[in-house]
């Protein structure tokens, strides 16, 4: 069975102000129009991998991830739509959320450990699963080769030739393959990361880990004070821009990387004519762990 549906991901023109007036180019290719749970760059990831895991005569997929995690929907969805059992470790206690309870909808056993246990994931695996030949293991967030690898193909799809090419960073498995992707089909253009989390030069390493010899340039300074967190000036910008474009960011990952993208522009970080593509990777189900906070703020300014 060939793990593709048809999906639709356009590359759309977007006007920012500040864009328009350095005559900058801006296009968002539509990742997060894939699907509204198997989102962006999860799906990319997920394909290889349930290709092999399918390859391999194996029923069960068995995976890692926080409490909010994308990562983990996504393969709780693909698990049912593909038809595979699916089972889903969370970091920490147990406890009850949006995501979760999608997770379940869609048939993941959800198995809650504690931090240090959830650190060695090859070893929970080995400790549940060893006797169970139908057990595949996805790591944490979909990073592996086979996950860049899907991720190449983003790249492949550009209808326009580019100058830079931006995405929001997690593991670096998106980046990895992004990178990977210009060098094959976009020579001319650069490849930029945006990590999400705190301390993000890590993704250098990360990346390289999947395809040793990539270029590409890290913007460090736009986590927000770490993975999931905001700032006020953060969510007002995603206001801004849904308002302003009609396409939804959340605060977790794409948020991030929209207010990276035009602090550079102001910063004069782009030349005059050049043209940037932005990787739309999704995860709007990010949103439901800020809603009440954000909408409570939302309303406040509103009226
Ligand atoms: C998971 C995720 C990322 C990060 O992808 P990595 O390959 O882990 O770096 C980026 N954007 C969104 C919306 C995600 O859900």
């Amino acid at each position: 069975m060939e793990f593709n549906f048809d999906f639709y991901s356009p590359e759309q023109a977007l006007i920012l102000p500040s864009a328009k007036e350095k005559k900058i180019e801006l296009y968002i290719k539509r990742d997060d129009l894939i699907h509204p749970y198997i989102s962006g760059n999860k799906w990319r990831k997920l394909k290889y991998p349930l290709q092999q895991a399918r390859q391999k005569g194996k029923s069960h997929l068995v995976t890692f991830g926080g409490a909010w995690s994308n990562h983990l929907l996504a393969t709780a969805c693909a698990g049912a739509q593909f038809g595979f059992e699916t089972t889903g470790y969370v970091r920490g206690e147990q406890i009850d959320n949006p995501v979760l309870t999608l997770c379940r909808l869609f048939g993941m056993k959800l198995q809650f450990v504690g931090r240090d246990e959830y650190r060695d994931k090859r070893a929970l695996f080995e400790r549940d699963y060893r006797r169970n030949p139908n057990s595949f293991f996805i790591d944490e967030g979909g990073y592996s080769p086979e996950a860049a690898k899907g991720c190449e193909e983003i790249v492949k799809e550009l209808q326009r030739v580019y100058d830079h090419i931006f995405v929001a960073c997690g593991t670096g498995a998106t980046l990895a393959g992004v990178a990977k992707g210009i060098s094959l089909y976009q020579p001319n253009a650069k490849a930029h990361g945006i990590p999400v989390l705190k301390g993000g030069d890590f993704i250098r390493k990360a990346a390289l880990g999947l395809y040793p010899d990539l270029d590409f340039i890290l913007h460090c300074d736009y986590h927000f004070g770490g993975y999931a967190k905001t700032k006020a000036n953060l969510m007002s910008y995603i206001s801004e821009f849904c308002r302003t474009t009609g396409i939804l960011i959340e605060p977790v990952y794409t948020g991030k990387l929209l207010f990276g993208i035009t602090d550079l522009i102001e910063k004069n970080y782009f030349k005059g004519g050049d043209r940037i593509c932005i990787i739309h990777t999704g995860g709007l189900t990010g949103f439901l762990g800020f809603q009440s906070n954000f909408l409570l703020d939302l309303n406040n300014s509103n009226s």
